[in-house]
């Protein structure tokens, strides 16, 4: 490739909306350039990069036994309907509708669509396990598409789907999956860990999501010092011990109302009576499925997990009702909520649990009681475990640990499926007695446009973009000082070609800029191998090879540049590629 004949459209400022590293450089670095929020173009060096990631997938993926095939991006409402999903995936579901009126959807995810064609194709237990996979645009109309390539509305995925007799088959294939996934991130050059799930709209009862560590991460994780438990805290359970102060010994002081004028957050609360949040009882009302209100109770120092009150409601929605339905609902101002004589449900964490000592709302405007005892003073209809695991908390896997938190970025995500979809959608195998039993199936996603994002997002430094050779979108960047000068021109030529040959990708860049853009440019994009043509090193029959993200330079003679160049490449890509 050559420059001036490559559209790599740079850019000297950052884009105005854009937040993130990677959102701010993929500009820059003329890859992509969007069409409308959340949706985007790849430039050719984005799809250079792009396809150097599939191609790690494919080739792992068929390594582990899946095949490759191309399901249509838009499929009938039908489909939708049968499994469930047409009603409850709501405003993400891209919807359109044929000329005769029929509805359709542009996939978000394919488990419909594979599930329909594996029911008319498969008959017996000969034909399966069998694994599936697709690398194809999906369409979801996000609430919130930012941050580049992170969430889009448009976004390349790699998303497969197995199918087996029986449960241990299924958790077999899980497993494989999940080592192919550590293989493929491994390769991209990603610092990344797994951690376990929620299931979200796909749903299933098992699941790990593969997170890329980066600050800018929009998932919030915890994991264990001391034993390798790690979760999305969306999913981390709370251990039952942490809970209250449960001495039967001692007696509690009686109920004591108390003024607190115009004080409603618990911070203010705390302040004002000098009572740690800790000893606080904070009470949310909440919407249930649009229609009951529920009350729910959190110590004053912890959050709720919404996610933990929908299993534990077993509720499709719950929204936290805002100061006029809590007026109506309760009877009560926002501020002043509190569990005691309050007339609505009160669904309790396990932390509230026989707490002592305790603060709440009085349930009238500028008042709180204190010294409420939980056993004495109001019953839950329902404790469970409900709140967000925080940093420090004891790890709920080995109990001996503390947990710590990250942020993280999701490029993948495992899913066991069991007969969700097969039952709803009546997808069954004939067993070696003939009996006819539903398929068990799992499915797998890689986002790949989010990868590419995540890469740069965890590999980059001030002055551009620092590729992992893997996925780089080529491997060596020829930068002549002057293209005009003829020695340099044909030496320049002459390794180019030469690096071709041994099969390198190279990006010659033979504009005529000054050198300084050139330079600017060349760390803009972030190509992991620079070398530099100029006269003086020429005299002496050298050129300059610098490595971007070590820093590095060494003198090379011109005439062994492509070999040693080759050798480097070889050496730093063999161990993913012979696994
Ligand atoms: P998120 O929780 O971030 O919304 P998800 O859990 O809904 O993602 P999955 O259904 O698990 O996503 O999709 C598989 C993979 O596709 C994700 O792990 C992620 O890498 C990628 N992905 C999902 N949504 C987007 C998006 N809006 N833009 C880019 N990539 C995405
Ligand atoms: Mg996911």
């Amino acid at each position: 490739m050559r420059w001036s004949s490559t559209f790599i459209p740079t850019l000297k400022e950052d884009p105005a909306d854009a937040e993130v590293i990677s959102h701010k450089l993929l500009v820059r670095a003329g890859m992509i350039r969007q069409v409308s929020r959340g949706i985007y173009n790849y430039l050719p060096l984005a799809l250079k990069a792009i396809r150097k990631i599939e191609a790690i997938v494919r080739q792992e993926m068929d390594r582990a036994g899946a095949q490759e095939l191309l399901l249509p991006i838009v499929s009938p409402a039908e489909l939708w309907q049968e499994s469930g999903r047409w009603d409850v995936y709501g405003k993400e579901l891209f919807r359109l509708k044929d000329r005769h009126e029929r509805d359709f959807s542009l996939g978000p995810t394919h488990e419909e669509v594979i599930t329909d064609l594996v029911r008319k194709v498969v008959r017996s237990y000969r034909e399966l396990p069998i694994n599936l996979y697709q690398i194809q645009i999906k369409l979801r109309d996000e609430v919130r598409p930012r941050f580049g390539l992170m969430r889009g509305r448009e976004f390349i995925m790699k998303d497969a789907y197995s199918f087996h007799t029986d449960m241990e088959d299924c958790r077999r294939e899980y497993e494989k999956m999940f080592d192919t996934y550590k293989k493929i991130f491994t390769r991209c050059g990603l610092k990344f860990r797994p951690v376990e799930a929620e299931t979200g709209a796909i749903g299933g009862s098992l699941s790990h999501e593969f997170q890329v560590l980066a600050s800018s991460g929009e998932d919030a994780l915890v994991s264990c010092n001391s034993c390798d438990y790690a979760a999305n805290v969306m999913k981390a359970e709370v251990r039952p011990q942490d809970a209250a102060d449960r001495d039967p010994a001692q007696v509690s002081p009686s109920l004591k109302k108390v003024a607190t004028p115009e004080k409603k957050t618990v911070q203010e609360v705390a302040d004002f009576l000098g009572i740690p949040a800790e000893k606080f009882i904070k009470t949310l009302v909440y919407k249930i499925d649009g229609s009951e209100f529920v009350a729910v109770l959190v110590r004053g120092d912890h959050e709720l997990n919404e996610l933990k009150l929908q299993a534990a409601l077993n509720c499709r929605e719950a929204v936290l009702a805002d100061e006029t339905q809590v007026q109506q609902a309760a009877g009560v101002p926002t501020g002043s909520l509190g569990p005691i004589g309050l007339k609505l449900r009160l669904i309790a964490d396990q932390a509230i649990q026989g707490i002592r000592g305790a603060v709440a709302g009085a349930n009238v405007r500028d008042a709180h009681y204190v010294e409420v005892d939980q056993k004495r003073d109001f019953t839950p209809s329902l404790t469970a475990d409900l709140r967000l695991a925080s940093a420090g908390d004891l790890c709920p896997r080995c109990g001996r640990g503390t947990l710590e938190t990250h942020r993280g970025i999701e490029v993948g995500q495992i899913f066991y499926l069991g007969k969700k979809y097969s039952e709803a959608m009546g997808a069954t195998y004939l067993d070696a007695e003939g009996r006819e039993r539903p398929i068990e199936m799992g499915c797998y996603g890689i986002g790949i446009t989010r990868l590419l994002a995540a890469a740069i997002e965890q590999n980059h430094d001030a002055n551009g973009i620092v590729w992992p050779l893997s996925i780089a979108p080529v491997q060596v960047l020829l930068l002549p000082i002057n293209y005009k000068d003829k020695a340099i021109r044909e030496a320049c030529d002459r390794l180019y070609e030469n690096l071709l040959q041994c099969g390198v990708e190279a990006l010659l860049d033979d504009r005529d800029e000054r050198p300084g853009v050139k330079f600017k440019d060349a760390d803009l994009i972030g190509i992991p191998l620079r070398v530099t043509i100029g006269a003086k090193a020429l005299e002496r029959g050298c050129v300059e090879l610098r490595r971007r993200r070590e820093g590095t330079t060494e003198e090379v003679p011109v005439e062994e540049a492509h070999k040693k160049i080759y050798s480097l490449i070889k050496t730093a890509l063999a161990p993913g590629e012979r696994q």
